[in-house]
């Protein structure tokens, strides 16, 4: 089934909304980030990119799936070593997000789904799932990802790169960005950068997967800010990511969708 009309939420009158079935609508929040993308690669990828794959997920849901505007901040502070980066402090991040889903959950909405693109809001969200999921037992379910960690078994088997070949501004957001906005992409300028974290316990690839938090200071780790290799993106690979990545989330979606309703707890 596709949805029968908008998918964004900011484009909605406010007769529009509360004329919505709230129980069956799931409502997604992208969240992303203004930060260095290296030296090829706008500063708003994150953001752009969990918008786009939203937007794309609702459209191929089985069900009514509605967008909100995203707010294009998130927790930056290991980029702010180069030119253009924004952080908000992680406690900002945290109200800015109570607040957006409070307000919703007070307008009647019962199933929130954050769709995180940026891997620095990872702990912050981890947060907001519990946290707020406490705060509004009973009246709405709240799920948080980040969705290219949903598609990692996709993007495994489609990745060129060797690990460190996928970690920011990287084959994978490259190729993403070529697909969705070219124009944003200055491929001549891209460089390449397999880090080196310095431990085995620690990763820096965008599936790593390490068990261990630490710090890691981009300006440690590259020099151009580049955190794996772009020079293997291309638009084709873009668009194959785009679609394993919207699939994931879309399944993701239309499972949420059936979770125990707000409110019965069996
Ligand atoms: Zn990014």
């Amino acid at each position: 089934m596709k949805y029968d009309g908008t998918m964004r939420f900011e484009e909605l009158t406010s007769p529009d909304v509360a004329a919505l079935d709230r129980d069956a609508t799931v409502l997604v929040l992208p969240l992303g980030s203004v930060e260095q993308h290296g030296h090829h690669m706008p500063l708003g990828t994150d953001t752009l990119l969990s918008h786009a794959v939203s937007l794309r997920a609702a459209e191929r849901s089985a069900g009514k799936v509605l967008v909100l505007p995203p707010p294009w901040y998130g927790f930056s502070a290991h980029h702010m070593a180069f030119a253009g980066s924004i952080t908000l402090r992680a406690e900002t991040l945290m109200a800015m997000v109570e607040d957006i889903v409070g307000s919703v959950v007070h307008h009647g909405f019962r199933r929130i789904v954050i769709v995180n693109g940026h891997g620095g809001n990872g702990p912050a969200i981890d947060l907001l799932a519990a946290t707020l999921g406490h705060r509004h037992h009973g009246a709405a379910r709240i799920a948080a990802l980040t969705y290219f960690q949903l598609a990692r078994d996709a993007i495994a088997a489609l990745r060129q790169s060797r690990p460190g070949g996928m970690g920011h501004a990287c084959e994978f957001e490259t190729s993403m960005i070529q697909h969705l906005r070219p124009e944003l992409v200055h491929s001549g300028l891209a460089q390449t950068t397999y880090p080196d974290p310095g431990s085995r316990y620690l990763t820096t690839d965008l599936l790593g997967g390490s068990a261990v938090r630490t710090y890691h200071d981009f300006q440690d780790l590259s020099d151009s800010g580049t955190l794996g290799d772009p020079s293997l993106a291309t638009p084709e690979q873009g668009a194959a990511f785009f679609d394993a990545v919207t699939q994931a989330l879309t399944a993701f979606i239309d499972d949420f969708r059936g979770w125990t309703p707000p409110g019965r707890t069996r």
